[in-house]
C-alpha cells in the first residue's frame, strides 16, 4: 500500500494513457501512469502504421510508441508502472486502485485500457502480422494494393463487418461478406450501400473452419452451416469484422457502459463516476485510432484538471 495520494491515476500506457500522462504532467499534477503488459498499447504490435500524420511513408508500431514512452519519461522523469489494475473502489472522493498486492489512491482517474478485437479462434488465423488476416480496415485496406490479386473477405454480419466491407471496396478486385447467421444483422442502409457495387457480394448461413495458407493466406474453409457441407474459398485477405472487446473487466460495473462493455462518456470525457475520465478505445465511440485515443487523452487530462480545480474550490469552502 502506498500512503501518497496522487492527483491523477492513469490506467493504461497506450496512446490515450500516454498522452494523458503527459498533459496532466504538463498542468502541474502529481501522476501515476500503470501501464498493465503492454506500454505503448496494441499499436506496439502493429507491424506497420501508415494513416498517422507526421510520417509519411508510415512506421512501425514499435518505433512510433517507443518514440512517446521516450518523450513522457525525459519530460516526466517517470516510466509506465507494469502493474495491472485488478479492482477499483470509486465510492469516495479519493478513489482507490488495486493492483495485486499494491494499492494506490487518485483524486481523479482516467481509465484509458483499450479494447481488443474479437478474434474467430480457427486454425490459421495466427498468420505472421501483415499476411493476409486484418482486424482493422481503416489501417489495413490500402495493404490490398500491395497485393497481386485482391480479393478479400470480411467475416460477420453486423454494423462492424459491414463498414469495414465498405472501406475494402475501393482497394479489392472482390469483397465478400461472409455471415454464419441465415440473415445479416447490419442496418439496411449499409447493405444496400454495399450491394450497389458489382465487386461486392455477401454469404450467409456460412461458418469459418479454417483459414487456409502456410505463410500468406490462400483461402477460407467455409462450412454450410445447414448442410455441414465444406466448400473452400481462395482469396488473399481476409478481414474479420466481428467487433472489438473493451478491457473493463477490472471495473467490476464500477462505471456506466453500454450493452457491448465501453464506457459512456460526456462531452468532455466524464464518467457516470465524478473525477473519473474515459479516454481511447475503451469509450463509446465512433473511431478507434491512434489519433482519436490521443486526442482523448489530451482532453481527459483537461478535464481531469478541471475537476481537481472545481474541488479544491469545494473542499476548501467547506
Ligand atoms: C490490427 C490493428 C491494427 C491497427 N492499425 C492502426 C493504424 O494503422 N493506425 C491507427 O491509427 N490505428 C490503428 N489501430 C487502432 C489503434 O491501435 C487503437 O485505436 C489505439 O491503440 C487505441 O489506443 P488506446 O490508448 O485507447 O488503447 P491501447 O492501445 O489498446 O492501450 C491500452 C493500454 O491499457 C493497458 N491495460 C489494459 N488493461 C489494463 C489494466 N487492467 N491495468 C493497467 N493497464 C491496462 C495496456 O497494457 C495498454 O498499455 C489498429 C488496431 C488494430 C486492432
Amino acid at each position: 500500500m502506498t500512503d501518497m495520494t496522487y492527483d491523477v491515476a492513469i490506467i493504461g500506457a497506450g496512446p490515450a494513457g500516454l498522452t494523458s500522462a503527459l498533459y496532466s504532467h504538463r498542468a502541474g499534477y502529481n501522476i501515476i501512469l500503470i501501464g498493465g503488459d503492454t506500454p505503448g498499447g496494441q499499436v506496439i504490435r502493429h507491424y506497420r502504421v501508415d494513416n498517422y500524420p507526421g510520417f509519411p511513408g508510415g512506421i512501425t508500431g514499435a518505433e512510433l510508441m517507443t518514440s512517446w514512452i521516450k518523450q513522457l519519461m525525459d519530460e516526466t522523469g517517470s516510466v509506465p508502472v507494469p502493474e495491472s489494475v485488478s479492482g477499483v473502489d470509486f465510492s469516495a472522493d479519493t478513489k482507490r486502485l488495486v493492483c495485486g498486492s499494491a494499492h494506490y489512491a487518485a483524486r481523479a482517474v482516467i481509465v484509458a485500457t483499450g479494447a481488443r478485437p474479437r478474434r474467430l479462434g480457427v486454425p490459421g488465423e495466427d498468420k505472421p502480422a501483415g499476411n493476409g488476416v486484418f482486424y482493422c480496415a481503416t489501417c489495413d485496406a490500402p495493404l490490398l494494393r500491395t497485393m497481386k490479386r485482391r480479393r478479400a473477405a470480411v467475416v460477420g454480419g453486423g454494423d462492424s463487418a459491414f463498414h469495414t466491407a465498405l472501406a475494402l471496396l475501393p482497394h479489392a478486385d472482390t469483397v465478400t461478406v461472409v455471415s454464419r447467421s441465415h440473415e445479416v444483422r447490419a442496418k439496411p442502409v449499409l447493405v444496400d450501400r454495399f450491394m450497389k457495387d458489382p465487386k461486392a457480394q455477401i454469404l450467409t448461413a456460412r461458418s469459418v473452419k479454417a483459414v487456409m495458407g502456410r505463410r500468406n493466406v490462400s483461402g477460407l474453409t467455409l462450412v454450410n452451416v445447414n448442410t455441414n457441407e465444406e466448400i473452400t474459398m481462395p482469396l488473399e485477405a481476409v478481414f474479420i469484422g466481428i467487433g472489438q472487446a473493451p478491457v473493463t473487466d477490472f471495473l467490476a460495473g464500477a462505471l456506466t457502459t453500454d450493452r457491448e462493455g465501453f464506457i459512456v462518456t460526456g462531452g468532455n470525457l466524464n464518467t457516470s463516476v465524478p473525477g473519473v475520465f474515459a479516454a481511447g478505445d475503451v469509450r463509446v465511440s465512433p473511431l478507434r485510432q491512434i489519433i482519436t485515443a490521443a486526442a482523448d487523452g489530451a482532453l481527459a487530462a483537461q478535464s481531469a484538471a478541471q475537476y481537481l480545480r472545481t474541488s479544491a474550490v469545494h473542499a476548501s469552502s467547506l
